[in-house]
């Protein structure tokens, strides 16, 4: 069947379509402008836009797949984790949408759908395989096997900020608009990476080799343009400095995971997995170490439907039974849940 995935669980609304692994169509609407003068995604508003940008969204899926909405046999859609109000509305619709054609309703985990990214562009993934999923709410190393079947293991997080959040943190004491992620990435192609000194956090021999943190290299950060007050500051030195920091920082230890455990494929996913350093510095470390590189394309990283209906897909063929029509949101849903509910799986 084609799986339609919704996805609504901070400020982009997608709609994506997917059959048998392979993307038919998507189309992602975004609220960021609305935030922009807030600096950070006002829950409200976000949940209003949603409810706007979900029909519409669901229709242009549907026109760049060349399909009706009569063709959907499946839908699948983020129950968490994410903003209560922001998944509901998808998750309403979602159950609208089941009902009225008659097709089962799957939901599924926000990061199960950022891992599945990578199997639209890249085919199965391969078990095990070291995941490495960096994006505004989340930085973790994962162990991963079947993610059909098998319970991903955890070797580790960051301990304060996630990844992205030191991005757009950083972005807005340099004056970079929001959100600082893309902006960061685009004000450090013009910057010098060694003309400003930035720490790599718990990369020490003693440091727990999976953990991370980035809120001493947010401060270190803010410390560095307070020194300028008064002057200009070279925020693009600022930018590739503090990109190089965490590109590095990420790469070491998600390599580091792949030799301990004797894994041979890294995947990384997630928004910052967009980064043109984080990519570029993954390819570097993981060819002169041997281990194949999975990253999605840098507009499936960031949040969107397709991620939701490949993870849909993946369970239809799983034979997973379908969520009851009072399917409900689970906002701060664990890691740990994003395996593709192995007990629902028929033998
Ligand atoms: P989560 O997936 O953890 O629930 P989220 O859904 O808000 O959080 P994503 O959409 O996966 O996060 O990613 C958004 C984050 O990715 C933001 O912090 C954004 O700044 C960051 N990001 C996006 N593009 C880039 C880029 N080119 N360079 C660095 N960071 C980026
Ligand atoms: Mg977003
Ligand atoms: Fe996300």
């Amino acid at each position: 069947p084609i799986v339609l995935g919704i996805e609504s669980s901070c400020d982009e609304t997608g709609a994506g379509l997917v059959r048998d692994g392979r993307l038919l169509g998507h189309a992602v609407a975004s609220s960021m402008d609305e935030h922009a003068r807030y600096g950070g995604v006002v829950p409200e508003i976000a949940s209003r836009a949603h409810l706007h940008a979900l029909r519409p969204a669901i229709r242009r899926a549907l026109d760049r797949a060349g399909l009706r909405l009569s063709d959907v046999g499946a839908v699948a859609v983020t129950t968490g984790p994410g903003l209560s109000g922001a998944l509901q509305v998808g998750v309403a619709g979602a159950k609208a949408l089941a009902h009225a054609l008659g097709v089962p309703l799957h939901g599924v985990h926000h990061l199960a759908g950022h891992v599945a990214a990578d199997t639209l562009e890249h085919g199965p993934l391969p078990d095990p395989c070291v995941v490495l999923i960096v994006s505004g709410g989340h930085t973790s190393l994962l162990l991963v096997r079947d993610l059909a079947r098998d319970p991903i293991v955890h070797l580790g997080d960051t301990l304060d900020d996630a990844a992205g959040e030191c991005f757009d943190k950083v972005a807005r004491v340099f004056g970079l608009p929001y959100p600082g992620g893309p902006a960061v990435d685009r004000a450090a192609r013009e910057g010098d990476p060694r003309a400003v000194a930035l720490p790599r956090p718990l990369t020490g021999p003693r440091d727990a080799p999976y953990a991370f943190s980035f809120s001493g290299l947010k401060t270190a950060a803010a410390r560095w343009a307070e020194g300028y007050a008064g002057r200009e500051l070279p925020v693009a030195d600022g930018a590739a400095a503090l990109q190089e920091a965490v590109a590095d920082v990420l790469t070491r230890k998600a390599v580091a995971a792949c030799r301990d455990h004797g894994v041979g494929t890294l995947v990384v996913v997630g928004g910052v997995a967009a980064n043109s350093r984080v990519r570029s510095l993954a390819e570097e470390r993981c060819r002169a170490a041997g281990i194949a590189l999975r990253v999605p394309p840098p507009g499936l990283c960031t949040d969107n439907g397709a991620m939701i209906a490949a993870v849909g897909d993946l369970l239809v063929r799983a034979g997973a039974a379908p969520a009851p029509l009072d399917l409900s949101v689970d906002p701060s849903a664990p890691l740990e849940r994003a395996a593709l509910h192995p007990v629902a799986a028929t033998a």
